[in-house]
């Protein structure tokens, strides 16, 4: 498969932000987002064997924990990064997935933990989302919303409500987005959306959802890669 990175480092926006975790970044992308941090991943790489990327993962994170197998969008190596999957669960890995919901969600394991990322309007890509991934959604798995502005929040906000995503699951997450300019400093300046407002807004709304920080981008210089 071809892979950009494989590192370790704490997860930054999901439920499980803050525990340590080690990312597969797997190359290639078929969005354009405008505010996306990760445009390094859409062409290069590295070619690896699924054998040479255990071998990495379990260099890296001997003792089992979390994997997250990310991107770019790493369904568009579904076979290889289905096949990845299996084998960190079967090596006692809990792995996560980071993906647009724009490729079929229904072949992956029932023990991988999705994290959806539903794209807004104003990423550019707000109709990427394949709306029958509703279905193959689990109390485990997670959505989440990044948000860049008003416009982004009420349609997260009306998604939420019309697919009834609140409680009991799958968790809810709004991200304000960041801006891909950012780089020295580390403070919410950064963003492209005051996190102070987006709070605001869902608090009014009493939306039942979480709010999550990329608290990778505060902890390290926001243009660092592999952390
Ligand atoms: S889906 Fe992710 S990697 Fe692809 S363009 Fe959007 S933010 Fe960037």
């Amino acid at each position: 498969m071809q892979i950009i990175e494989i590192f370790k480092s704490l997860q930054g926006e999901s439920s499980y932000a803050g525990l340590p975790c080690v990312f597969v970044r797997l190359a290639g992308c078929n969005l354009r987002c405008v505010w996306c941090d990760s445009e390094y991943t859409f062409k290069g790489g590295s070619r690896m064997s699924l054998d040479e990327v255990m071998l990495e993962v379990q260099r890296l994170s001997p003792n089992g924990g979390l994997v997250e197998v990310t991107g770019g969008e790493p369904l568009l190596q579904e076979r290889e990064a289905i096949a990845l999957m299996e084998r960190l669960i079967a090596a006692g890995y809990k792995v996560l997935l980071e993906t647009s919901g724009e490729r079929p969600l229904d072949r992956l394991p029932a023990q991988v933990v999705k994290i959806v990322d539903v794209k807004c309007p104003d990423s550019g890509e707000g109709e990427a989302f394949h709306i029958d991934n509703l279905q193959f959604l689990t109390p485990r798995d997670e959505v989440k919303f990044v948000v860049a502005s008003r416009r982004d929040y009420e349609f997260a906000r009306e998604f939420i409500r019309e697919h009834d995503l609140s409680s009991p699951a799958p968790s809810v997450i709004l991200s304000p987005a960041f801006r891909k300019d950012a780089a020295g400093s580390r403070d919410v300046a950064h963003c492209l959306l005051d996190p102070q407002l987006l709070a605001e807004w869902m608090l009014a709304d009493e939306l039942n959802a979480r709010l999550g920080l990329q608290i990778h981008k505060f902890i390290w210089d926001p243009a660092l890669k592999g952390v």
